[in-house]
């Protein structure tokens, strides 16, 4: 116990795989019968990815994403995320793990239906290790993070005044307040047109343009094709894994009403880890009280200034 937490805190080489996976087996017994739902798999992807996981219903890949989350554990094999060892963790310790270095996005939203969207966006902060943020603090975060995905002027709509595209963004806003180490979306588009579809993949592509690693889990070959890479599964198994020749672009994905500062706040893990307001950008010692309306502050795209960068 005592050494995982040490491992956990070592600073991580960033030439090491993000996820490193080997001869992963999750088995669920039923009565008599077993289902190999993750049959010995073995899988790396680097800081800066841009994956998607293919595959028909069935073939594992929600088993996948639960293990790679830290939801579940594997039946056998290795699973580390950062360096740190997660298949023999406890479940607290998982959790832990998982508060810090995973941003989840799934098919459905999973949205609080009353609670506004910036209300929304601060949710994992308040179960973060970063306890020492102040409302403000997390408010002032929230805020940075919603103008990144091009809704800070919709702060104080609940779930049932956005559209579908508009809910995901939000939960996208969500699965980065805690500036994880990777994003992990199960069926992003599930829920979406085509159209909307696009709009919410252009705010992936943006985000791994920064340097954010994203696991996208897909079952529409079109919306894969959006990724640099694709591992196709089938019964469990890893049958293809291969780049993505002639990558599609995605239209949007970076909004002029997100400040520089949303992507500073977001990318740079120091400031980010850093729990005291001192730590956090001069916007947010001068958190706005809650009933501001968060107003554009730049029109500059935060991406374009950024450039492709890692999360050091
Ligand atoms: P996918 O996300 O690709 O549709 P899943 O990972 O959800 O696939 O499921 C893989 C296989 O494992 C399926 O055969 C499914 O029925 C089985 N499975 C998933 N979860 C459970 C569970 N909790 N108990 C028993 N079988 C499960
Ligand atoms: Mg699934």
């Amino acid at each position: 116990m005592a050494r995982a937490r040490k491992a956990a805190e070592a600073p991580f080489d960033p030439a090491q795989p993000v996820i490193r996976i080997r001869d992963l087996y999750r088995i669920y017994r039923m009565g008599g019968s077993e289902v190999r739902a993750l049959d010995g798999i073995s899988l790396d992807v680097h800081r800066g990815e841009f994956v998607a996981v293919m595959g028909p219903s069935g073939s594992g890949k929600s088993t996948l994403m639960n293990i790679v989350g830290c939801l579940d554990r594997p039946t056998s094999g290795s699973y580390v995320l950062e360096g740190v060892e997660i298949s023999n963790l406890d479940r607290d310790r998982r959790a832990e793990i998982r508060n810090d270095k995973i941003g989840f996005v799934f098919q459905n939203f999973n949205l609080l239906a009353r609670t506004n969207a910036l209300e929304n966006v601060e949710l994992p902060l308040l179960y973060s290790a970063k306890t020492n943020l102040t409302d403000a603090d997390r408010r002032e975060r929230a805020r940075r993070c919603l103008a990144r995905v091009g809704l800070a002027e919709r702060w104080d709509h609940t779930s049932a005044q956005l559209s579908g595209g508009q809910q995901q963004r939000v939960a996208i806003a969500r699965s980065l307040v805690n500036d994880p180490a990777i994003l992990l979306a199960d069926e992003p588009t599930g829920n979406l047109d085509s159209r909307t579809s696009e709009e919410v993949i252009a705010v992936f592509q943006a985000l791994n343009d920064e340097g954010r690693t994203v696991v996208l889990i897909t079952h529409d070959t079109d919306i894969a094709q959006f990724a640099q890479r694709i591992v196709a599964f089938r019964d469990g198994k890893i049958i293809a894994d291969h780049p993505v020749e002639d990558r599609r672009r995605a239209a949007g994905g970076t909004f002029a009403d997100a400040p520089p500062a949303a992507v500073e706040a977001v990318a740079a893990p120091q400031a980010a880890a850093l729990p005291q307001a001192a730590a956090l950008p001069q916007a947010a010692a001068q958190a706005p009280e809650t009933t501001r309306t968060p107003g554009p502050i730049a029109v500059e795209t935060a991406a374009a200034q950024a450039g492709p960068r890692g999360r050091s």
